[in-house]
């Protein structure tokens, strides 16, 4: 069998039409025998345009060309077919002569693939076409890989670079991300021109890292307007031999959403200041950076005076609008400590947080002394006094500011906070407004003010409260008349308790409100019993704190616990202080004139020792007044305490109210008071504060009988 025609070459050669262009018909005849013979399938042209149809019509896969024929000759013809889309590929064969160096080179010209010299070989012709037949499929193959190629590249969204080990850019291609990297420019063809100094450096070192142990490396950068920077992730993978392979991609969404998580764990949503996370962060850096360079850190706890009343009455929209402001300028005053305190300070390095309600800490670093922090305490106290807008009203938000410095006051983060938040707390009760610097005693008095507050909120579920009676007595008929409630905390460890400890911490921290409203029910109920055991009418007194008149509806509440024990109004009597005239007077009376109405009686307690103005107690609804027992005390040997006992009985007789002189522990002392007219007394002398079971004992079962007391 002819070793040419086995199948697989007429299968392959069939497809392909071979077009020969010759003006010499035996040629033509000639090498379509001899290819006919090697299986290919061969249509022939008499002239360069007649070649021209035959190429559209059967798209040959080889042409043969002549070049001297008629019409149009071979190189024009060939000219032409590459102008062509569909033939700038395909092989041309000049057909020349051997000699003809001039005819090669114009064909090579024209855009002919090679040449085949005459005279034609014949057996060689079928293997020279097969030749270039294969040629050309292989870079169709390879053009066609390019081209999926080029499409995979441009696709992707990274942006490629080969680059030597000295940092030459070899090769650029663009990835088709929004922010890619720009093509390097003429004189940026190494990635020390090409990128900034930073960022080169980091390149550089992973280049000679995959260079050095064959292992890719990776880095993050970033480019761009440092505001608003693009970020891009470089992965470095080994290429050939002192060749990398650098892939780009730009990240800067995923950063964005990223810094959005980080924000929402690390900052204060309402203030947009670092929240506790971040600052104890922050605060373990100073404090480290501080050990090194044996300076101090104080940290600042400000928290703002009675915050708590702006957002009960002004709500919480108000409160937050608030905290803003005062956040802004918290931000303000310690800012401007820069220039003296740290010049080379970084102006994103954060100093001031919200840890929660209206509590900021503040870190000042780089402190030589505490006098570095006295500063900016005053500057913050200075700041927050000016009065706070919002929405037309004007308000003034005072703060009370502890300090506690490292290393003096505590070596790590927790002792630190700690002691600063104990002196704040001193700051608080020495009556807010004010600044305390942590000292050592102090921890003992605040630990223990702390351990009290919460023993306290488990006081009343643990039936650790009671309430003590003590009797007051009129003087005209010297009857017990009633009784005044006193409330009593039996500590399971400390012990007793007295109310002058624990009642300004109740109000304090807000447990005022189930405090006040648990007495007053408790002696309501005990008014009840003792009418029902003995038939005896007795007045109960009970103290009311100012603070239950903002923290509850007052009326409601005491309306409420006299229904529930079924008594009448008029066995109750409030005694307030004076201090509530600190609240709005005119929502005041409004409440007291509700409860007068009802019947219940009202009593100023502590007279004197507030505010003691005439005018505002004729403003309340009152019926009694009580002297407040430090006047009563030494009334014996100081004659200004009994000249103002004696004013206050006769003012209020004048103003038609009741008076009730406390804390009388002599004779001497009653008969003065007697002598001066005074309605009621209640003091040691008489009966100091007992259990209701002991009342019952020295007072109510004798009264019974003898009818000391009155009878319902
Ligand atoms: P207060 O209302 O002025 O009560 C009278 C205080 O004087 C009581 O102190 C009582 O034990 C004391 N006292 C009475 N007679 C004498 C005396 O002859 N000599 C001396 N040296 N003291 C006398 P206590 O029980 O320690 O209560 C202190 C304060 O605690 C009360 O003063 C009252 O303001 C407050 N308090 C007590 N119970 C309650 C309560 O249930 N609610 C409220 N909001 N405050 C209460
Ligand atoms: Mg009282
Ligand atoms: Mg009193």
């Amino acid at each position: 069998m002819d070793p040419e025609l086995n199948v697989e070459t007429m299968v392959n050669n069939q497809q392909d039409v071979i077009l020969v262009v010759d003006d010499d018909p035996t040629l033509r005849l000639l090498v379509r025998a001899a290819l006919e013979k090697a299986g290919f399938r061969v249509e022939d042209a008499e002239d360069g345009e007649a070649a021209l149809r035959m190429f559209i019509k059967h798209q040959p896969a080889v042409i043969l060309m002549d070049v001297d024929m008629p019409k149009l000759n071979g190189y024009e013809a060939c000219k032409r077919i590459r102008a062509d889309a569909v033939g700038a590929h395909v092989p041309i064969l000049m057909v020349t002569g051997l000699e003809d160096i001039e005819s090669v080179n114009r064909a090579y010209s024209a855009g002919a693939t090679d040449f085949l010299p005459k005279p034609i070989n014949w057996s060689l012709i079928s293997h020279r076409v097969r030749y270039v037949l294969r040629a050309s499929r292989t870079y169709q193959d390879l053009r066609t890989s390019e081209a999926k190629n080029d499409a995979l590249l441009n696709a992707m969204p990274d942006t490629l670079f080969v680059i030597r080990r000295d940092g030459t850019i070899m090769n650029f291609l663009a990835g088709s991300e929004a922010a890619t990297m720009p093509e390097p420019r003429g004189d940026q063809l190494t990635i020390d021109t090409y990128l900034p100094k930073d960022v080169a450096e980091c390149w550089s070192s992973r280049i000679r890292a995959v260079i050095n142990d064959g292992r890719p490396q990776q880095c993050e950068f970033q480019l761009g307007d440092a505001d608003a920077p693009y970020h891009y992730e470089l992965q470095i993978v080994p290429y050939l031999n002192d060749l990398t392979l650098a892939i780009v991609r730009e990240i800067t969404d995923r950063k964005r959403a990223e810094e959005a998580v980080h924000k929402l764990a690390y900052f204060d949503t309402l203030t947009g200041l670092p929240n506790r996370q971040l600052f104890q962060q922050q605060l373990s850096t100073a404090i480290k950076r501080a050990a090194e360079n044996g300076t101090k850190v104080a940290a600042l706890y400000v928290d703002l005076d009675n915050f708590k009343r702006i957002n009960d009455t002004l709500g919480h929209n108000f409160g937050d609008a608030v905290l803003q402001t005062i956040a802004e300028r918290l931000d303000r005053c310690i800012r401007s400590d820069d220039s003296v305190l740290r010049p080379d300070a970084d102006n994103t390095e954060l100093r001031l947080a919200r840890l929660g309600g209206d509590e900021f800490v503040a870190i000042l670093q780089d402190l030589e002394d505490a006098d570095d922090a006295v500063a900016v305490t005053e500057r913050i106290r200075t700041e927050l006094r000016r009065p706070v807008e919002h929405l037309g009203h004007e308000f003034v938000v005072t703060s009370s500011i502890g300090v506690a410095l490292y290393p003096d006051d505590g070596e790590d983060i927790d002792t630190l906070l700690k002691n600063a938040d104990v002196a704040m707390y001193q700051a608080k009760y020495a009556g807010r407004n004010s600044v305390r610097f942590y000292s050592g005693t102090m921890s003992l008095r605040s630990l223990e003010r702390l351990e009290l507050e919460n023993g306290l909120r488990y006081a009343l579920q643990r039936d650790e409260l009671e309430l003590h009676y003590q009797p007051q007595i009129d003087m005209a008929s010297e009857k017990m008349v009633g009784v005044e409630a006193l409330l009593r905390w039996k500590h399971p460890e400390r012990g007793n308790i007295p109310p002058s400890t624990f009642i300004p911490l109740a109000e304090e921290c807000g447990l005022i409100t189930p405090l006040g409203e648990w007495v007053l029910r408790r002696a309501c109920r005990q008014v009840r019993k003792w009418q029902e055991k003995f038939g005896l009418k007795i007045d109960m007194a009970v103290n009311i704190s100012s603070q239950q008149f903002f923290h509850s509806d007052v009326a409601e509440v005491v309306l409420q616990a006299i229904f529930d024990a079924g008594i009448a109004p008029t066995s109750l009597q409030l005694e307030l202080t004076e201090t509530i005239l600190m609240h709005d007077v005119a929502e005041i009376v409004q409440t007291l004139n509700k409860l007068k109405k009802a019947g219940v009686s009202l009593a100023m307690d502590d007279f004197g020792t507030g505010y003691s103005s005439l005018s505002y107690l004729q403003q309340l609804p009152l019926d009694t007044l009580k002297i407040d027992r430090s006047f009563v005390a030494d009334l014996e040997n100081n004659k200004g305490n009994a000249a103002i006992c004696a004013a206050i009985i006769a003012m209020a007789h004048n103003l038609e109210l009741d008076v009730v002189a406390e804390g009388v522990e002599t004779q001497a002392q009653l008969e003065y008071l007697r002598s001066q007219g005074c309605d009621k007394i209640q003091g040691f002398l008489i009966g100091k504060p007992v259990t209701a079971t002991e009342i019952e004992k020295t007072f109510l079962q004798t009264a019974a009988t003898e009818s000391k007391v009155d009878s319902v």
